[in-house]
């Protein structure tokens, strides 16, 4: 990727949303921490307030609405997802119901991947249903298929790619033209390739969802025990095809499905890591492993896999250190009947 002045990638990350000049000219952004901002008259206050009823962004109303911290990381984003606007939000889930409500009203249709993150999918059965909003299941993998889907009511075609826990690759551009076709919004969350290794709004999307809670480095492993790795960068996953098309990297996130196994035997394998911690969320400079059961957030599509399945993010330890955490963990496995 390039922008701004024809620079690098890299050159750009060096110097987006920093402003010296707005800041005593202090190299990076200091953090701000605001409720009350005071305005000197009223006719400031009456100017601010009428901005943001325009649907303004700029200008420091209240902490809560934005403060210079959140627009230099706002305005960061949006140069690097080559966007119109960026808006943070306390957490990744808040950003994916305020996206939805955003254009969902009474009576509209959504369509969402099958594959999608659990939590979304308990906020659209739990939540959205009780606004009379009808939810639809596709199957993440479906493609240009998608047009049978759509309905005259359908408002919003959600996408997730590769799915957070079986990395399933979705054909955006695709899915997106058909969206578009029928008068729907595209809305997908790319928290997996970060704004590094793909461009949805390159691809057709029309807003774009992180999860800035979670976070992205690494390598990726291969190990005996194991029946399937789930990565698209490795040129034998179901995805690899696509991803190769339209991703310009890989993250660190990844999951794979052990052959079968007792649950004394994966006990043994997840209980004892030295570097591998165990948690939910994805692990941030630490590497993570979480076991995920895709089976049970399914309902348009079957998840088949003969034994348990784990996730894994790759944090910054020495990769030689985490792959031979792995190689005793999967010994442990193997030795425990
Ligand atoms: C974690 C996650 C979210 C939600 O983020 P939070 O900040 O934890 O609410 C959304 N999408 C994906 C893919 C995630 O992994």
């Amino acid at each position: 990727m390039t922008g701004r002045n024809g620079h690098h990638l890299d050159t750009i990350l060096e110097h987006t949303g920093r402003d010296p000049a707005r800041n005593f000219g202090i190299v990076n952004p200091p953090v701000y921490h605001a409720s009350t901002v005071i305005f000197p008259t009223l006719k400031t206050l009456l100017e601010t307030r009428a901005d943001r009823a325009s649907g303004a962004f700029e200008g420091i109303t209240y902490g809560r609405e934005g403060t210079p911290t959140t627009h230099a990381f706002e305005e960061a984003i949006t140069e690097l997802e080559g966007g119109y606007r960026a808006v943070t939000l306390p957490c990744g889930l808040g950003a994916i119901a305020s996206s939805l409500m955003a254009f969902l009203k009474a009576g509209d249709h959504l369509l969402m991947p099958d594959q999608l993150y659990g939590p979304a999918r308990q906020l659209c059965d739990d939540v959205l249903s009780k606004f009379a909003i009808e939810v639809t299941y596709y199957d993440g993998v479906i493609g240009g298929a998608i047009a049978a889907l759509m309905k005259p009511n359908t408002t919003i075609v959600y996408l997730e790619s590769p799915g957070s826990l079986t990395f399933e690759v979705q054909d955006v551009p695709t899915i997106a033209r058909v969206a578009k076709q029928h008068g729907a919004k595209v809305v997908m969350d790319n928290t997996w390739a970060s704004p590094i290794f793909f461009h949805p709004l390159a691809h057709g999307v029309d807003v774009v969802i992180h999860a800035a809670t979670k976070y992205i480095s690494g390598h990726s492993d291969l190990m005996p025990e194991v029946d399937r790795v789930h990565y698209p960068a490795l040129p034998d996953d179901p995805g690899y095809g696509i991803w190769s098309r339209d991703f310009l990297g890989a993250s660190g996130l990844f999951g794979f499905t052990l052959k079968p196994c007792s649950d004394r035997a994966i006990a043994a394998f997840l209980d004892h890591m030295d570097l591998f911690k165990l948690g939910y969320s994805w692990g941030g400079y630490e590497s993570l492993m979480v076991p995920t059961y895709p089976a049970t957030l399914r309902s348009s599509t079957r998840w088949e896999a003969p034994g348990p399945s784990v996730r894994i993010h790759v944090g910054l330890e020495n990769v030689d250190d985490l792959i031979k955490d792995l190689e005793r963990g999967l010994e442990r496995l193997r030795t425990t009947a």
